[in-house]
């Protein structure tokens, strides 16, 4: 089959590789429909994750259609439609027993593209499929299905749960890129009372207007008094949601949150942030973060199969599968081409 696997730092080849097969009892192979590009590989593709090793075949999003079980394998039978999440579970180790499957310890957890062969691929191995694949129904689009395999789930449980969105609450979301985009999508659930989006780029504040955002404050322009400025009595914001990952942006989420409020951090960190103890120790500030567990993803599958979740416009370029060096080239400048999520599909 065909593949988009590693090489080390700055090299990736779309190539022939030995089609997946049936290891243990509990596996499944699935045929891949549709398919993501993630923030997350390209931290990788820089070098940034040092336990993928040579030849991996990248990628830890999809959706598909089961072709293979293991014997073990009770709960997806070949040609189910099923989404296969970034995040698989051995449903036995004590993190599992307490769906904190993103702490796996009996060999899940983020595994695909990472330290197994992943679903930039024809055909792609799903360890622990009864816990890790979710059958999709018939009324769920493979497109808006994809955007459930990780950045529906990561902002809904590591943004806006973990940061206590409730009725009424003004939240600041830093970063309007799909992360961003989803913790709007996903906060409106509990009807706040405002969401404030923070971004450099139009493109991307005009998307967080579009998915729910009630205003925008342009960061390269405007500081966090501005942002203040838009919350009740210039507080502050009940909850602050960091969705880049840097430490500038995320040291900004600790200054716009009103005292007594919660900074839930999702973004990638590859350097360390200044935690700023001497202004934060009297503010009652909680700090949150977390890799996403996909605990709420039946929730979420449910919801979007019920037409309460629009995530119509976080999918923007799209490529068949074979296309996939272009779709990398592309993804990598996001921000000159607009580009949010891209979706592949089999040809
Ligand atoms: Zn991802
Ligand atoms: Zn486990």
């Amino acid at each position: 089959m065909k593949a988009l696997t590693y090489h080390g730092p700055g090299c990736r080849i779309w190539g022939e590789v030995p089609d997946p097969v049936v290891r243990v009892p509990e596996d499944a192979v699935v045929r891949v429909d549709a398919v993501t590009i993630c923030g997350t590989d390209l931290h990788i593709l820089k070098g940034d994750v040092p336990e993928v090793t040579d030849g991996r075949v990248l990628g830890h999003e999809a959706v598909g259609t089961v072709v293979e079980t293991g014997q073990g394998v009770r709960t997806v039978a070949d040609g189910d439609r099923v989404l296969v999440s970034c995040i698989s579970a051995c449903g036995r180790c004590a993190y599992c027993r307490r769906a904190v499957y993103g702490q796996c310890t009996g060999g899940g957890g983020w595994i695909l593209g990472h330290r197994v062969d992943g679903t930039q691929a024809e055909y792609v191995r799903t360890p622990f499929a009864d816990n890790s694949l979710y059958r999709l129904p018939d009324s769920v689009a493979d497109e808006s299905a994809l955007l459930l395999a990780d950045i529906l789930p990561t902002a809904f449980e590591v943004g806006v749960r973990n940061g206590g969105v409730e009725p009424g609450d003004t939240v600041v979301i830093v970063g309007a890129g799909p992360i961003g985009l989803a913790a709007i999508t996903t906060a409106r659930l509990y009807s706040p009372a405002r969401i404030i989006a923070v971004d450099l780029a139009a493109s991307r504040l005009a998307a967080a207007k579009r998915v729910g955002a009630d205003a925008t404050v342009d960061a390269a322009r405007a500081d966090e008094r501005t942002i203040r400025a838009l919350t009740p009595d210039g507080l502050g914001a009940d909850a602050a949601i960091e969705a880049v990952g840097t430490p500038e942006t995320f040291e900004l989420c600790t200054r716009v949150v009103r005292p007594g409020g919660r900074v839930a951090n999702v973004g990638v960190h590859g350097r360390p942030a200044t935690l700023h103890l001497e202004d934060l120790w009297g503010r009652n500030i909680t700090i949150t973060t977390g890799l996403v567990d996909t605990s709420s993803t039946p929730l979420l599958l449910d919801m979007l199969a019920g037409h309460r979740l629009d995530v119509a416009d976080l999918v923007t370029h799209r490529f068949g599968l074979d296309e996939i060096q272009d779709a990398y080239e592309m993804f990598v400048e996001a921000g000159r081409h607009d580009a949010l999520k891209v979706a592949l599909f089999r040809t």
